[in-house]
């Protein structure tokens, strides 16, 4: 998708402060940070919603769970804990329409989420 934002951070358009990177997803730090930790994993290849997902997106799913995972232990709070969330549509606050994981840790999460 030319005109989505994280597709040009793929493309290298857009720099990404990039920490985790594999031949299906990029992570990067959120530009505006919500926990003192707050990486976004995404798939390369553009998916706009969870609600466009498709069966054979399964493996790209799975694949952003495990660079979660792996960054999570690389940045030493895979112990003391991360949350991870995926918003989707306006309600939910969803406002990059290219699907990513939200990974933050470095303090003390509330629930239920605001
Ligand atoms: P969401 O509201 O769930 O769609 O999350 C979008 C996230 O993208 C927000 O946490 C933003 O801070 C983040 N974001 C927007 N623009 C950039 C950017 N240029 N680089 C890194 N993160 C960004
Ligand atoms: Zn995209």
């Amino acid at each position: 998708m030319t005109d989505c934002l994280f597709c040009k951070m793929v493309n290298g358009d857009i720099k990404a402060d990039v920490v985790y990177e594999n031949d299906q997803v990029l992570a990067f730090k959120d530009i505006n940070p919500q926990a003192p930790m707050h990486v976004l994993v995404i798939p390369k290849r553009h998916i706009s919603t969870i609600n466009d997902l498709e069966a054979s997106d399964t493996d790209q799913v799975g694949q952003l769970f495990m660079a979660a995972k792996s960054i999570a232990n690389e940045m030493g709070v895979a112990d003391e804990g991360y949350r991870t969330v995926m918003n989707c549509n306006a309600m939910a606050g969803q406002t990059v329409f290219h699907i990513h994981l939200h990974v933050m840790a470095g303090r003390a999460m509330h629930w239920p989420p605001g």
